[in-house]
């Protein structure tokens, strides 16, 4: 273990002269990433071909990679599995959590939870057509709307557009005192701040590796299943992989007994291989000191941005117990303000319809960052460098 960031910041490859501060949408590059992917590809696929997936341990990294990050968000051994996208995983948990709530007909979440994550779910009630209904309401109303109606309480833990951080272990145990699971999205949380799942004791889980964890583009998903679930929670989406044999070739579906029944399809291989060495540094580094760093790195910025830029609203908590890893602001001409932000080397977001997101990671981000980004912002602001037609043209990814 280390609290060394000068350490951590040398195990990434960052362009020279920017200031990255999008790390909770996609992050950077480990500096050992391109060579372990390589490795996969030569020797591993050139010279054992089809014995990769036994010799090279291919199909098992869904698994040992789930282990791995099972360690880092106090899940119990075996049940974590890495695979698939995110929607896929929440699409699944929930699949699963609703048949163990079978007299039951609502999903509760709230109006900060990522659209993906409500666009599944009113899929998955469309599909089950038996009166299963989405009921999303204002973050700060979830608990009052906890009630016996209530088969899953869906939520992210922290929002993507402000950072507000829900209290996971008090929501968890009030849906469980009406009766409801639980099931927590970890996007904007794994790699962000300490999370305890059976600790708190969440039902479900799910969350990315391509965000704080820095697994690359596309990087897969993981889900949790509890350890009290793990025998009669359904996989929704019965693949091969996550049958007990696959390689019987059975005509019928017999889910694993293990939360590998949560596998779907062929795992991929090679962004598995960018997230072992994105965990590599991760289990380097105890959570507890990212986190208070984050703080601190996020509490100047705030002061900083505040201090020089009245035009700027912010957005996120003022608490920092009451935030995730971001900081974002309101800002009329937000987008604009981002590209020329941008221009200038120092990378955040826009969310509409006016936030501008910084992500604050401390494996790679620090005080000079912070002072260079809170600086070039004021020049943005003071001087309107943010109003030219060409920063106003929307991007397809913002
Ligand atoms: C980033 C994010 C997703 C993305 O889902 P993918 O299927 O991996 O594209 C889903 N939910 C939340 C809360 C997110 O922040």
């Amino acid at each position: 273990m280390t609290t060394d960031f000068t350490w951590t910041r040398a195990q990434f490859q960052l362009p020279e002269g920017i200031v990255y501060l999008d790390g909770n949408s996609l992050g950077p590059l480990p500096k050992a990433t391109p060579e372990r992917v390589a490795r996969v590809m030569q020797p591993e696929w050139q010279n054992l071909l089809i014995g990769g997936w036994t010799k090279a341990g291919w199909h098992m990294m869904p698994e040992t990679q789930g282990d791995r990050i099972a360690a880092m968000i106090g899940a119990e051994p075996g049940h974590v599995v890495v695979g698939d996208t995110l929607s896929i995983k929440v699409y699944q948990a929930l699949a699963a959590a609703l048949a163990l709530r079978p007299e039951r007909r609502v999903i509760l979440s709230d109006t900060g939870n990522f659209p993906s994550d409500l666009y599944m779910a009113e899929g998955l009630a469309e599909t089950l057509g038996n009166g299963t209904r989405l009921v999303t309401v204002a973050p700060e109303d979830v608990a009052a709307h906890l009630t016996e109606e209530v088969a899953v309480l869906m939520l992210t833990e922290v929002d993507y557009r402000t950072g507000r951080r829900h209290d996971m272990a008090a929501l968890t145990r009030k849906a469980h005192e009406v009766g409801a699971l639980t099931l927590w999205d970890l996007a904007h949380s794994f790699g962000a701040l300490p999370v305890d799942l059976a600790a708190a004791g969440v039902d479900f889980a799910a969350g990315c590796t391509y965000k704080y964890i820095n697994a690359g583009p596309g990087a897969p998903a993981f889900i949790y299943v509890a350890p009290r679930h793990a025998g009669a929670a359904g996989t929704a989406l019965q693949g091969w992989q996550g049958h007990e044999a696959p390689f019987a070739f059975d005509l019928g579906y017999r889910p694993a007994s293990r939360v590998a029944r949560m596998r779907v399809g062929t795992p991929p291989v090679l962004q598995l291989a960018a997230l072992e060495a994105a965990l590599d540094i991760w289990e380097q580094v105890d959570i507890a000191d990212v986190r208070a760093r984050s703080i601190a790195l996020s509490e100047r910025f705030i002061a900083g941005v505040e201090a020089r830029c009245p035009q700027l609203r912010l957005a996120s908590p003022r608490a920092p117990e009451h935030r995730g890893s971001q900081v974002s602001f309101h800002f009329s001409e937000g987008y604009a303000a981002m590209q020329a932000l941008i221009a200038r080397g120092v990378i955040g977001d826009f969310r509409a319809p006016d936030i501008m997101r910084f992500g604050i990671c401390p494996l790679y981000v620090g005080e000079p960052e912070i002072d260079r980004a809170i600086d070039t912002i004021a020049d943005v602001m003071a001087g309107c460098l943010w109003d030219r037609p060409e920063y106003k043209v929307k991007a397809m990814v913002t």
